[in-house]
């Protein structure tokens, strides 16, 4: 599973992801540089850590979708702020689209798929 989050929206991640920890703990990880270490943080689960998404975080998530090693992705995106690697961004939606894997944008259908293997 993908985990990424916007700025703003991390707090929210991480307390989603604080609700499902039971099922998330069994699960292989991977997140964005800061989303990444905010889930260490606070929730003591390991992450595979990737770089920062503006970084390339965003890009190796993509390859990881086209490479096939992402059962689903929780990226609660930020609605109301620009983002410099918006193209980046646009790109990791793209590929999960393509290649049809199950993703999440906001929490209500994250909630949604963490059911269908909780
Ligand atoms: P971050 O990347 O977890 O390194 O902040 C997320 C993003 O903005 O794509």
């Amino acid at each position: 599973m993908g985990l990424v989050a916007h700025d703003k929206k991390k707090a929210d991640l991480v307390e989603w992801v604080q609700t499902h920890r039971a099922i998330l703990e069994i699960h292989t990880l991977f997140a964005t540089g800061t989303t990444g270490s905010e889930i260490v943080r606070h929730t003591g689960l390991s992450p595979t850590l990737l770089k920062s998404g503006p970084l390339g975080g965003d890009a190796q998530i993509g390859a990881m979708i086209v490479e096939d090693r992402l059962d689903m992705l929780v990226f609660f995106i930020d609605p109301l702020t620009a983002m410099p690697h918006d193209v980046d961004v646009k790109a990791l939606i793209r590929l999960a689209v393509l290649e049809d894997l199950p993703i999440a944008v906001n929490r209500s259908t994250a909630n949604a798929l963490i059911a269908t293997i909780g």
